[in-house]
């Protein structure tokens, strides 16, 4: 996960760009809610869909694979919209201290109604981080504040999982760091802020190397690529050359480029041990099915 900045106007703006309306129809439908005691949610997040792919570089806000297709991508509500599910701490994320209040019924809390047209309650996030992994499981540490409209005063539900669009959250890069293809929380995290990231990571199951393998590939292909950089750039003997694996070091660890944490990650590490590097990369070629280099 990365942070995509931007300043709340500067998002309404965009929003308003696609559809000057659209504002105008959250407020009534926003308040067509308030009042029906089953309410019946309008899509018309779809309508703006857009401007979150646009901002996220048609990314996953969530995973960092890149959404190819239109039928990939879902609007997710960061704060669910409809009953929130209870989510069970493993005995591994209890050991490390990691808390939830229990609901009153053990079953469901209400959703976040008044959140559902908020746009920082929104993203796009690929199907099998929306549909199979985030569902409507939104885990606190504090008191659940489901009527609340304050994004502000609502942190202190203390939330376990990471907004990442706009500044009103942590940025993910600060909590969560990769080593290799597998993410884990940053080495100076600590307390609320690493807690976070070990639910982050473990809900949406981004260090699942069987349930997620495509991920696991995808994230071994563009490892593969910036190491083969590194390596040409420090190798090269004239400045033009290393110029140009400069220029695609850059492009590789862009925000606009998939899995960029990890690259990020990765080349922090190529400087600091080259050696733990290039057995990463090994790995990821055994991944892969690169034929070994016959030395
Ligand atoms: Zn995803």
């Amino acid at each position: 996960m990365i942070r995509y900045a931007i300043h709340r106007e500067m998002l309404r703006a965009a929003i308003k760009e696609k559809d000057k309306l659209w504002f105008r129809k959250a407020t009534e439908l926003t308040k067509q809610i308030a009042s029906s005691r089953k309410p019946n949610f309008k899509p018309i997040w779809n309508q703006i869909k857009a401007v979150y792919a646009g901002l996220q570089s048609e990314k996953c806000c969530y995973c960092e694979k890149k959404l190819e297709h239109p039928i990939d991508q879902d609007v997710e509500h960061f704060r669910p919209k409809s009953a929130v599910r209870p989510w069970s701490v493993s005995r591994a994320l209890s050991k490390q201290g990691v808390r939830i209040p229990r609901s009153r019924n053990h079953l469901s809390e209400p959703g976040y109604t008044k959140l559902a047209y908020v746009p920082f309650n929104l993203a796009i996030a690929c199907k099998t981080c929306n549909s199979s992994f985030k569902r409507n499981y939104f885990p606190i540490e504090g008191e659940r504040d489901s009527v609340g409209t304050s994004l502000k005063r609502m942190k202190a539900e203390r939330p376990y999982l990471i907004y990442p669009i706009g500044v009103i959250d942590s940025n993910p890069e600060d909590l969560i760091t990769f080593r290799g293809l597998s993410p884990l929380p940053g080495y100076s995290t600590k307390g609320h802020k690493r807690r976070r990231a070990l639910v982050t990571i473990a809900l949406l199951g981004l260090d699942d190397a069987i349930k997620r393998r495509d991920l696991f590939k995808e994230r071994a292909r563009c490892l593969r690529l910036l190491f083969l950089e590194l390596e040409a750039r420090a190798g090269a003997t004239r400045d033009t050359v290393r110029v140009k694996h400069q220029e695609m070091i850059d492009n590789l660890t862009d925000a606009g480029t998939p899995h960029t944490n990890c690259l990020r990650s990765f080349k922090r590490l190529y400087e600091l041990n080259r050696q733990e590097a290039r057995e990463f990369a090994e790995e990821c070629a055994k991944l892969l099915g690169e034929k070994r280099r016959q030395n």
